[in-house]
């Protein structure tokens, strides 16, 4: 289990405070379209201000290569400041600690917050490199980690920084995924279930192989199901195959089995001729013919979803089941969210396109726990350790 040092665990009056956030926002002509990830970050700020820190905040936003204004912090630090009702003291500098950084970090006064420009502006960010995390770790006494978002990458500010700092802590954000990801794989409360689905058995393997050990039940469907419908036997036309990963596919299904591990797979597929919403499109069940592709599980495999979901006490979500995209193929998505929302079990939907289609389609709301993080909650599910979270102090 994991356990680490969050920020209930420390001191930080009159601290100087460096903490990272995930306030990698989009924008559109310097406007910020969706403020989630800021409104989620209030709650670690706050209660870090309330008890008398200094907070420097800091945050990556887009992928620039080194400084460049369209990525800047500024509209940021001006949000948050409305959003926290005080002033959030932005520190322009192109090296991110440089003279103003420096100058406002020292004059900063308990319960005060300041906000540092983009950390990709220091293209040594990306490659955890040591003068940018000693440069971080200059401005602070305690280092807090709030960005789940990137805790699967070993960037200077998540990791480096906290080589050189005494104490590491995770923020509420970040405590929160550690908290359920984590619990629900190690420790979850059965009949524990998986859904898998989405484009690739190949960006999932390391998934399925550790999940294989932990569920009672996998559901799998998406795109990734056709590779395993081959690998039964079944034609699948045009539709999303990989041909290299027939042998993987027929391995797990057998090791399933050796487990007494459910594995379902599709039963029957929405088809189309073509990849596009009017396309006219049928149910097909068995072989797909060699013009048609799947879009979309059918109405039978919604309802052998469902009768295998309803029972459960822990599900785990990760990829949609067709290309919800298009609504003509959204609704064995639907079906499954529905599914989902109506069970008295925890659960928990990895980040990336699964929370995009949960809070698409509505459902959010009745979920136990949407992932920040696409990437970091799929290498959480993969059994990997997350260095971001790894650097944090254990309790
Ligand atoms: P991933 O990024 O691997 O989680 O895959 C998500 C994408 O898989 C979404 O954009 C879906 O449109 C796509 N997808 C799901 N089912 C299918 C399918 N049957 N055929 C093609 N793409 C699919």
């Amino acid at each position: 289990m994991l356990n680490k040092k969050s920020i209930d665990d420390i001191q930080v009056k009159g601290k100087r405070v460096l903490v990272r956030c995930d306030f990698n926002v989009p924008l559109q002509d310097g406007k910020i379209t969706d403020e989630v990830r800021l409104v989620a970050a209030l709650p670690t700020i706050q209660k870090l201000l309330a008890e008398g820190g200094r907070v420097i905040l800091c945050s990556h936003l887009g992928k620039p290569k080194g400084p460049d204004p369209k990525f800047s912090l500024a509209p940021v630090a001006q949000r948050l400041s409305e959003l926290l009702g005080q002033k959030v003291i932005f520190a322009a500098d192109d090296t991110v600690v440089g003279p103003n950084a420096r100058k406002a970090a020292e004059e900063l006064k308990d319960g005060e917050a300041m906000l540092l420009e983009n950390t990709r502006f220091r293209p040594e960010e990306t490659k955890n490199g040591e003068a940018f995390s000693k440069d971080l770790a200059s401005l602070a006494d305690v280092f807090v980690d709030d960005a789940f978002g990137t805790a699967h990458r070993a960037h200077c500010s998540n990791v480096g920084v906290t080589q050189y700092v005494d104490t590491c802590a995770v923020g509420y954000l970040m405590q929160k995924e550690i908290d359920f990801l984590g619990n629900a794989v190690e420790n979850p409360e059965r009949p524990f279930v998986a859904i898998l689905g989405g484009s690739k058995v190949s960006s999932k393997i390391s998934v399925i192989r550790n999940l294989l050990d932990k569920v009672d039940t996998l559901i799998i469907g998406g795109g990734m199901a056709y590779t395993f419908m081959k690998a039964k036997g079944q034609e699948v036309g045009k539709s999303l195959l990989e041909a290299d990963y027939l042998d993987y596919a027929a391995e797990m299904m057998q090791k399933a089995e050796e487990k007494g591990v459910r594995l379902l797979i599709p039963v029957d597929t929405v088809v189309a001729k073509e990849f596009a919403n009017e396309a006219p499109s049928r149910v097909a069940e068995g072989d797909i013919q060699p013009d048609e592709m799947g879009l979309d599980i059918g109405p039978k495999t919604c309802r052998l979803f469902a009768e295998a979901l309803a029972d459960a006490k822990t599900v785990v979500w990760n990829g949609p089941m067709g290309v919800f995209e298009m609504p003509n193929f959204a609704a064995g998505t639907i079906a499954v969210a529905k599914t989902l929302a109506g069970l008295s079990a925890v659960t928990i939907i990895g980040g990336g396109d699964s929370a995009a289609a949960v809070n698409q389609l509505g459902f959010g709301e009745k979920m136990t726990h949407i992932s920040t993080g696409g990437g970091a909650s799929l290498e959480f599910l993969e059994g990997k350790e997350l260095p971001g979270v790894a650097a944090a102090d254990d309790k």
